[in-house]
Protein backbone atom coordinates (compact mmCIF):
# COMPACT_ATOMS: atom_id res chain seq x y z
CA UNK A 1 0.00 0.00 0.00
CA UNK A 2 3.24 2.45 0.44
CA UNK A 3 4.60 1.57 -2.85
CA UNK A 4 1.03 2.37 -4.14
CA UNK A 5 0.93 5.61 -2.27
CA UNK A 6 4.50 6.58 -3.93
CA UNK A 7 3.21 6.22 -7.00
CA UNK A 8 1.16 8.52 -6.79
CA UNK A 9 3.13 11.08 -4.81
CA UNK A 10 5.63 10.58 -7.49
CA UNK A 11 2.71 11.39 -10.31
CA UNK A 12 4.00 7.85 -11.93
CA UNK A 13 1.95 8.75 -15.17
CA UNK A 14 3.24 5.21 -16.84
CA UNK A 15 0.84 3.72 -14.35
CA UNK A 16 -3.01 3.88 -15.68
CA UNK A 17 -3.83 3.62 -11.58
CA UNK A 18 -2.15 6.24 -11.18
CA UNK A 19 -3.30 8.30 -13.85
CA UNK A 20 -7.08 7.44 -12.69
CA UNK A 21 -6.39 8.57 -9.19
CA UNK A 22 -4.70 11.92 -10.28
CA UNK A 23 -7.48 12.68 -13.09
CA UNK A 24 -10.79 10.65 -10.53
CA UNK A 25 -9.88 10.87 -7.26
CA UNK A 26 -7.55 13.71 -6.76
CA UNK A 27 -8.94 16.32 -9.32
CA UNK A 28 -7.91 20.18 -8.00
CA UNK A 29 -6.47 18.40 -4.79
CA UNK A 30 -2.85 16.92 -3.99
CA UNK A 31 -2.56 14.00 -2.47
CA UNK A 32 -1.65 15.52 0.98
CA UNK A 33 -4.21 17.51 1.29
CA UNK A 34 -7.06 15.69 -0.12
CA UNK A 35 -9.80 14.83 2.81
CA UNK A 36 -9.51 10.81 4.31
CA UNK A 37 -13.26 10.51 5.18
CA UNK A 38 -14.41 9.53 1.58
CA UNK A 39 -14.05 6.79 -0.83
CA UNK A 40 -13.57 3.24 -0.14
CA UNK A 41 -12.06 1.71 2.39
CA UNK A 42 -8.88 0.61 0.85
CA UNK A 43 -8.31 4.61 -0.46
CA UNK A 44 -9.26 6.13 2.92
CA UNK A 45 -6.84 3.24 4.57
CA UNK A 46 -4.13 4.55 1.91
CA UNK A 47 -4.27 8.12 2.74
CA UNK A 48 -3.76 7.36 6.39
CA UNK A 49 -0.14 6.30 5.66
CA UNK A 50 1.04 9.84 3.78
CA UNK A 51 1.48 11.26 6.96
CA UNK A 52 4.02 8.40 8.07
CA UNK A 53 6.02 8.44 5.12
CA UNK A 54 6.77 12.33 4.71
CA UNK A 55 9.41 11.86 6.98
CA UNK A 56 11.06 9.54 4.63
CA UNK A 57 10.47 11.74 1.37
CA UNK A 58 12.73 14.27 -0.04
CA UNK A 59 11.89 17.24 -2.23
CA UNK A 60 14.46 19.21 -4.26
CA UNK A 61 13.14 22.38 -5.41
CA UNK A 62 14.52 23.35 -9.12
CA UNK A 63 11.93 25.04 -10.83
CA UNK A 64 8.57 24.61 -9.42
CA UNK A 65 6.66 23.35 -12.15
CA UNK A 66 5.28 19.92 -10.24
CA UNK A 67 4.90 21.00 -6.77
CA UNK A 68 2.26 22.59 -5.44
CA UNK A 69 3.09 25.88 -3.43
CA UNK A 70 0.10 25.24 -1.04
CA UNK A 71 -0.66 21.57 -1.20
CA UNK A 72 2.98 19.56 -0.74
CA UNK A 73 5.22 19.21 1.97
CA UNK A 74 7.99 20.81 0.21
CA UNK A 75 8.25 23.33 3.01
CA UNK A 76 9.81 22.54 6.67
CA UNK A 77 6.47 23.25 7.60
CA UNK A 78 4.73 20.40 6.02
CA UNK A 79 1.85 21.53 3.45
CA UNK A 80 1.87 24.98 4.01
CA UNK A 81 -2.25 25.18 3.16
CA UNK A 82 -2.84 23.07 6.54
CA UNK A 83 -0.65 25.81 8.67
CA UNK A 84 -1.91 28.94 6.61
CA UNK A 85 -5.33 29.09 5.11
CA UNK A 86 -5.39 32.67 4.32
CA UNK A 87 -1.68 32.33 2.38
CA UNK A 88 -3.52 32.05 -1.00
CA UNK A 89 -5.41 35.10 -0.26
CA UNK A 90 -2.76 37.35 1.91
CA UNK A 91 0.06 36.60 -0.97
CA UNK A 92 -2.34 36.97 -3.88
CA UNK A 93 -1.69 33.61 -5.23
CA UNK A 94 -3.81 31.07 -6.74
CA UNK A 95 -4.52 27.89 -4.34
CA UNK A 96 -3.53 25.25 -7.24
CA UNK A 97 -0.75 27.15 -8.02
CA UNK A 98 2.69 25.71 -8.36
CA UNK A 99 5.87 26.54 -6.75
CA UNK A 100 7.12 28.29 -10.13
CA UNK A 101 4.79 31.47 -9.21
CA UNK A 102 7.30 32.19 -6.45
CA UNK A 103 10.80 31.09 -7.94
CA UNK A 104 12.20 33.64 -10.86
CA UNK A 105 15.45 32.75 -12.04
CA UNK A 106 16.61 30.38 -10.05
CA UNK A 107 15.87 32.31 -6.91
CA UNK A 108 12.41 32.66 -4.99
CA UNK A 109 10.50 35.26 -5.93
CA UNK A 110 7.80 35.62 -3.33
CA UNK A 111 5.29 38.42 -3.24
CA UNK A 112 5.15 40.93 -0.54
CA UNK A 113 3.99 39.23 2.98
CA UNK A 114 2.49 41.51 5.60
CA UNK A 115 0.87 39.37 7.48
CA UNK A 116 3.09 38.46 10.53
CA UNK A 117 1.82 34.94 10.36
CA UNK A 118 2.62 33.94 6.87
CA UNK A 119 6.19 35.91 7.05
CA UNK A 120 7.12 32.22 9.16
CA UNK A 121 7.04 30.88 5.40
CA UNK A 122 9.99 33.18 3.88
CA UNK A 123 11.79 32.40 7.29
CA UNK A 124 12.47 28.89 6.49
CA UNK A 125 12.96 28.70 2.78
CA UNK A 126 15.08 25.39 1.18
CA UNK A 127 17.62 26.18 -1.63
CA UNK A 128 16.11 25.63 -5.11
CA UNK A 129 18.56 23.36 -7.41
CA UNK A 130 19.10 23.36 -11.01
CA UNK A 131 16.64 22.00 -12.94
CA UNK A 132 13.51 20.10 -12.86
CA UNK A 133 12.18 19.10 -8.96
CA UNK A 134 13.03 16.09 -7.70
CA UNK A 135 11.03 13.91 -5.65
CA UNK A 136 12.86 11.20 -3.94
CA UNK A 137 12.66 8.17 -1.04
CA UNK A 138 15.55 8.95 1.48
CA UNK A 139 17.34 5.33 0.29
CA UNK A 140 21.14 5.40 -1.40
CA UNK A 141 19.68 5.50 -4.78
CA UNK A 142 16.36 7.69 -4.41
CA UNK A 143 14.04 5.04 -4.88
CA UNK A 144 10.64 3.68 -2.74
CA UNK A 145 12.96 1.08 -0.48
CA UNK A 146 10.23 -1.66 1.08
CA UNK A 147 12.37 -2.26 4.03
CA UNK A 148 12.61 1.63 4.94
CA UNK A 149 8.79 1.89 4.56
CA UNK A 150 8.51 -1.30 7.02
CA UNK A 151 10.69 0.01 9.69
CA UNK A 152 8.55 3.20 9.64
CA UNK A 153 5.39 1.45 10.97
CA UNK A 154 7.33 -1.35 13.01
CA UNK A 155 10.48 0.67 14.52
CA UNK A 156 12.91 -2.01 14.91
CA UNK A 157 13.71 -2.62 19.12
CA UNK A 158 17.05 -2.13 20.90
CA UNK A 159 20.12 -4.63 19.48
CA UNK A 160 20.88 -7.15 22.90
CA UNK A 161 23.80 -8.50 22.63
CA UNK A 162 22.58 -12.24 23.39
CA UNK A 163 21.20 -12.61 20.17
CA UNK A 164 24.15 -14.92 18.96
CA UNK A 165 22.80 -16.98 22.21
CA UNK A 166 19.44 -17.79 20.06
CA UNK A 167 20.98 -16.98 16.28
CA UNK A 168 22.73 -19.20 14.18
CA UNK A 169 23.12 -22.29 12.37
CA UNK A 170 22.78 -25.96 14.37
CA UNK A 171 20.75 -23.98 17.04
CA UNK A 172 18.32 -26.53 18.37
CA UNK A 173 14.78 -24.00 17.77
CA UNK A 174 13.14 -25.71 20.70
CA UNK A 175 15.93 -24.98 23.17
CA UNK A 176 16.49 -21.69 21.74
CA UNK A 177 13.23 -21.30 22.97
CA UNK A 178 13.28 -22.16 26.32
CA UNK A 179 16.54 -19.91 26.16
CA UNK A 180 14.34 -17.23 25.01
CA UNK A 181 11.64 -17.18 27.68
CA UNK A 182 14.67 -18.06 30.38
CA UNK A 183 16.31 -14.66 29.28
CA UNK A 184 12.95 -12.55 29.20
CA UNK A 185 12.08 -14.07 32.28
CA UNK A 186 9.08 -15.77 31.31
CA UNK A 187 9.32 -18.83 32.20
CA UNK A 188 6.70 -20.40 33.87
CA UNK A 189 7.02 -20.62 37.45
CA UNK A 190 5.09 -20.82 40.11
CA UNK A 191 4.86 -17.11 40.74
CA UNK A 192 3.08 -15.83 37.43
CA UNK A 193 -0.27 -14.83 37.90
CA UNK A 194 -2.02 -17.78 35.72
CA UNK A 195 -0.37 -20.04 38.00
CA UNK A 196 -1.36 -18.59 41.58
CA UNK A 197 -4.08 -21.25 41.63
CA UNK A 198 -1.18 -23.74 41.85
CA UNK A 199 0.64 -22.18 44.89
CA UNK A 200 2.65 -24.46 45.51
CA UNK A 201 6.46 -23.91 46.72
CA UNK A 202 9.64 -24.77 44.41
CA UNK A 203 9.47 -28.85 44.42
CA UNK A 204 13.37 -28.95 44.55
CA UNK A 205 13.94 -27.33 47.78
CA UNK A 206 13.36 -29.32 50.76
CA UNK A 207 12.89 -26.19 52.46
CA UNK A 208 9.29 -24.86 50.54
CA UNK A 209 10.64 -21.66 49.26
CA UNK A 210 8.41 -19.73 47.00
CA UNK A 211 9.60 -21.33 43.22
CA UNK A 212 10.16 -17.65 41.30
CA UNK A 213 12.66 -16.92 38.25
CA UNK A 214 14.87 -15.73 39.78
CA UNK A 215 15.33 -18.15 42.34
CA UNK A 216 15.41 -21.46 39.91
CA UNK A 217 17.85 -19.86 38.16
CA UNK A 218 20.23 -18.58 40.48
CA UNK A 219 19.33 -19.55 44.25
CA UNK A 220 17.60 -23.14 44.21
CA UNK A 221 19.54 -24.98 46.28
CA UNK A 222 19.05 -28.14 43.94
CA UNK A 223 21.00 -26.31 41.12
CA UNK A 224 24.86 -25.82 41.49
CA UNK A 225 25.14 -21.96 41.95
CA UNK A 226 26.19 -19.63 38.98
CA UNK A 227 29.16 -17.94 39.01
CA UNK A 228 27.50 -14.28 40.17
CA UNK A 229 24.53 -13.72 40.81
CA UNK A 230 22.69 -10.21 39.18
CA UNK A 231 18.62 -10.26 39.74
CA UNK A 232 17.44 -9.75 36.17
CA UNK A 233 17.42 -6.07 34.68
CA UNK A 234 15.88 -4.59 31.77
CA UNK A 235 16.13 -7.71 29.54
CA UNK A 236 15.42 -6.39 26.22
CA UNK A 237 18.34 -3.73 26.78
CA UNK A 238 21.16 -6.23 28.34
CA UNK A 239 22.68 -9.66 28.65
CA UNK A 240 21.68 -11.17 32.25
CA UNK A 241 25.42 -11.65 32.16
CA UNK A 242 25.35 -14.58 34.72
CA UNK A 243 23.33 -16.23 31.14
CA UNK A 244 25.98 -15.38 28.91
CA UNK A 245 28.93 -16.44 31.55
CA UNK A 246 27.29 -19.81 32.02
CA UNK A 247 26.90 -20.62 28.46
CA UNK A 248 23.66 -21.37 26.52
CA UNK A 249 23.75 -25.38 27.17
CA UNK A 250 23.71 -24.65 31.05
CA UNK A 251 20.92 -22.27 31.30
CA UNK A 252 18.86 -24.58 28.42
CA UNK A 253 19.51 -27.41 30.75
CA UNK A 254 17.92 -25.57 33.78
CA UNK A 255 15.01 -23.92 31.82
CA UNK A 256 14.62 -27.62 30.02
CA UNK A 257 13.98 -29.39 33.66
CA UNK A 258 12.54 -26.29 34.68
CA UNK A 259 9.23 -26.40 31.94
CA UNK A 260 9.66 -30.91 32.60
ZN1 LIG B 1 14.37 -24.48 44.58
Amino acid sequence: MSKHLWAVIKQNRNSIWVDWVIQIRLRDCSIWTVKDNKGAWGWRKMLSLRHSLVSQIHFCVGNGDSISLWHDPWHPLGPLISRFPRGPQLTSTGHLDKLSVVIKDGQWNWPMITDIACLEITYMLPTISEGQDIISWKSKDGSFNTSTAYELFHPPGPKVIWSSLLMGSFKIPKNCFILWLAIMGRLSTLDKPWLHHIGAPCIMCPDGVPETHDHLLFSCSFFPPLPCHHPTADPTSMAPPELATRGSMGVIQMAWKACG
